[in-house]
């Protein structure tokens, strides 16, 4: 039986449980795949403090900082079901196990929705990004292409176009959904060129990094191919919390809601990272997250009467 049951091995859940172990308390942490998100990363270069390093090498250091301390790891274990109690909360997991403690942290982090068109996996962080904030600069004076014209696309658009060459905003629907003053924002700026009722079919390549993609004009029936170094795919972050539907409040994107505090709708269960409504997922937030959240823990730990 744990005091603290971190759920999720990213940046988020590292931090939580170096924090909760800290304290003296005994942690765990569950997690389908240590390292998270960050496994799938190449440059990074805005992680403060360390200019320059890569998703493994981070990932293997936030494996190696929890291993300083006495936390209970559990690899490649899926939690599919999360049981509120009084004073112990249960965690089950897909291969049938289950977990008990006190206060659970959930850091399962969350996901991009990919296109699936032939060349996305090929050149994936290598010219497939899907993060303005993160990749943005690496593609300073080159030409770019953003799809989806939400309001996350179209915020990428904007930001990419202080950055890049060229933009190209490409939405498959008929017209743009993000906000009005995006819009007028996006629409206002001389080197970005917008398509709409345009659906990317493929990403083409010169099999080392992107070299353009293949769009199909929906009005017309055209394939019709760009050439470009980048594409920056905003179609979509997926939260993981289908396992905690109907358990924990979520808001309408699916993400935990959680206050300043990192609590949720659950009294002695806390969120932290990509997983959560705080805004701007990115390495850095999550560790502060999972930071604020496992003090939050504690601070539930020393005020509840369970011994
Ligand atoms: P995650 O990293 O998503 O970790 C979630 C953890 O939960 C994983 O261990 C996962 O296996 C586990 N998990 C999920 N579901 C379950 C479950 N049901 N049961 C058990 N465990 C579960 N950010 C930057 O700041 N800089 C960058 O340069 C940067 N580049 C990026 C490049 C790419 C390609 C991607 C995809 C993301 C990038 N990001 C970058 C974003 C950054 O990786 C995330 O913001 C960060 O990893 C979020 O951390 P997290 O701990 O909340 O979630």
């Amino acid at each position: 039986r744990f005091d603290v049951l971190v759920v999720g091995g990213g940046p988020a859940g590292a931090t939580a449980a170096v924090y909760a172990a800290r304290k003296g308390i005994r942690t765990g942490v569950a997690a389908e795949r240590f390292g998270g998100q960050v496994l799938d990363t190449m440059a990074i270069e805005n992680f403060i403090s360390v200019p320059y390093t890569e998703g493994p090498k981070l990932a293997a250091a936030l494996e190696q900082h929890v291993r300083e301390y006495e936390v209970e790891i559990l690899n490649l274990q899926k939690a599919v079901k999360l049981v509120p109690g009084a004073d112990i909360i249960e965690v089950e997991f897909a291969n049938g196990a289950s977990l008990r403690s006190k206060t659970v942290i959930l850091a399962t982090g969350a996901r991009w929705r990919q296109m699936n068109v032939p060349g996305e996996d090929t050149y994936r962080n290598k010219g497939v990004a899907y993060c303005p904030h993160c990749d943005g600069p690496l593609f300073k004076g080159k030409r770019v292409a953003v799809i989806g014209g939400g309001n996350s696309g179209v915020e990428a658009a904007i930001d990419l176009a202080g950055i890049v060459a060229h933009v190209t905003l490409i939405e498959f629907d008929s017209a743009l959904r993000a906000d009005d003053v995006l819009q007028r924002k996006l629409k206002s700026l001389p080197n970005v060129t917008i398509l709409t009722s345009a659906k990317t079919t493929e990403v083409l390549g010169d099999g080392q990094k992107v070299s353009g993609l293949v769009y199909e004009n929906r009005t017309t029936g055209d394939s019709v191919k760009v050439e470009l170094e980048g594409i920056f795919v905003q179609i979509g972050l997926l939260p993981n919390t289908e396992w905690l539907k109907g358990v924990v409040e979520l808001s309408p994107r699916g993400e935990i809601v959680v206050d300043a505090h990192g609590q949720t709708s659950v009294p002695g269960v806390f969120a932290a990272g990509d997983c959560t409504t705080v805004p701007y997922k990115q390495i850095v937030i999550a560790l502060g997250e999972g930071a604020k959240a496992s003090l939050s823990a504690f601070d539930h730990l020393i005020r509840s009467s369970a011994p």
